[in-house]
């Protein structure tokens, strides 16, 4: 339903969550967030509302000097609303969040058992996590991400992050992603209004992009694999 990404050199933990406040509006049964710190990458998350979530970050002892991370709030489509459904969905590498529907996630769950791989969720998501997680065995993250994406049929906007990288990766199809633009930090979200707060210039990507998003550049392949430029657009609209 609701996707917030941040990389820069500010705490990602209250941006995520601002974030995640903004996009309340849409209606959604979850909420979590991933965090990245040094080779580690920590995961909260729960049914219920934000001020649940942020209940549970303050009852822990997550890192909350990390200057990456990615948030959601879920809209079940596949799985009861539950904590354990509710995204980041992850594994000891990488973390998704996810909006939309995997339809071929049953014939990708097959090729995943066939390999040893099973989902511990109900969830469509937890799918695109175990593929990128067995593609990094002999790819970098970019390239199993871009794998990942390439088998997937349905609507989805997604963000993932790996523990051993700094950048988020994200790709888009028939859900909406933007991408936030600042000095030395980046926002991504499904909606402008979640980071209109820190910047009003975005790049809105299209169907079938796939992107590279750090506080360092970002670079944008088409549904081809070919990188494009997509120009920034100016939003001028204050809360
Ligand atoms: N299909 C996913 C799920 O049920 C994502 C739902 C959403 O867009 O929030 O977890």
């Amino acid at each position: 339903c609701g996707i917030v990404g941040y990389c820069g050199n500010q705490e990602a933990l209250k941006i995520l969550l601002q974030g995640l406040q903004a996009l309340e509006y849409r209606g959604y049964d979850s909420a979590g967030i991933s965090l990245k710190s040094t080779h580690r990458i920590e995961t909260l998350k729960t049914k219920g509302k934000v001020i649940d979530l942020i209940t549970l970050i303050t009852e822990s002892n997550i890192d909350t000097k990390a200057r990456m991370g990615i948030g959601h709030t879920r809209w079940a489509t596949h799985g009861i609303p539950s904590s354990e459904n509710a995204h980041p969905h992850f594994t000891d590498n990488v973390s998704v969040v996810h909006n939309g529907i995997i339809e071929n996630y049953r014939e990708l769950e097959v090729f995943l058992n066939q390999r040893g791989l099973k989902r511990k969720t109900q969830t469509d998501t937890e799918i695109i996590a175990l593929l990128i997680d067995f593609f990094l065995k002999d790819k970098t993250f970019e390239e199993a991400f871009k794998e990942t994406v390439k088998l997937l049929k349905g609507s989805f906007a997604i963000a993932s992050i790996s523990k051993d990288e700094n950048f988020i990766m994200a790709a888009k199809h028939e859900s909406p992603l933007v991408i936030g633009l600042s000095d030395n930090q980046i926002f991504i979200a499904s909606d402008v209004s979640a980071m209109i707060e820190y910047t009003n210039e975005f790049i809105f990507l299209e169907d079938g992009d796939t992107a590279k998003i750090s506080a360092k550049g970002i670079t944008i392949w088409d549904k081809d694999g070919q990188k494009v430029k997509r120009e920034p657009i100016t939003i001028n609209w204050s809360k």
